[in-house]
């Protein structure tokens, strides 16, 4: 099950569970919609790995599966994967 993490970690914006504007990788790696096409250019900075769209847990299995809380945050910030 998904963790549904509360916010970006490259800019710490909220994504609620509701939100269309996160996105995801395998790992669950959580960043906003900006940061995914702006920042990072589609690629995990963690694993390298490309995201989807998370999608939205319906309201009435949120009551029951609650949404993570735990706020992930790359410390050093969130520059992308360079090619060597
Ligand atoms: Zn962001
Ligand atoms: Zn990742």
């Amino acid at each position: 099950m998904l963790e549904l993490r509360p916010n970006c970690e490259c800019c710490d914006r909220n994504l609620p569970p509701e939100s269309q504007e996160a996105r995801i990788c395998t790992f669950e790696c959580t960043f906003c919609a900006d940061c995914v096409d702006k920042v990072l250019g589609g690629v995990c900075p963690n694993c390298g790995g490309g995201f989807v769209l998370r999608p939205v847990r319906p309201a009435a299995l949120l009551a029951k599966y609650p949404a993570s809380t735990k706020r992930v945050l790359k410390a050093e910030g969130c520059a992308p994967v360079r090619a060597a």
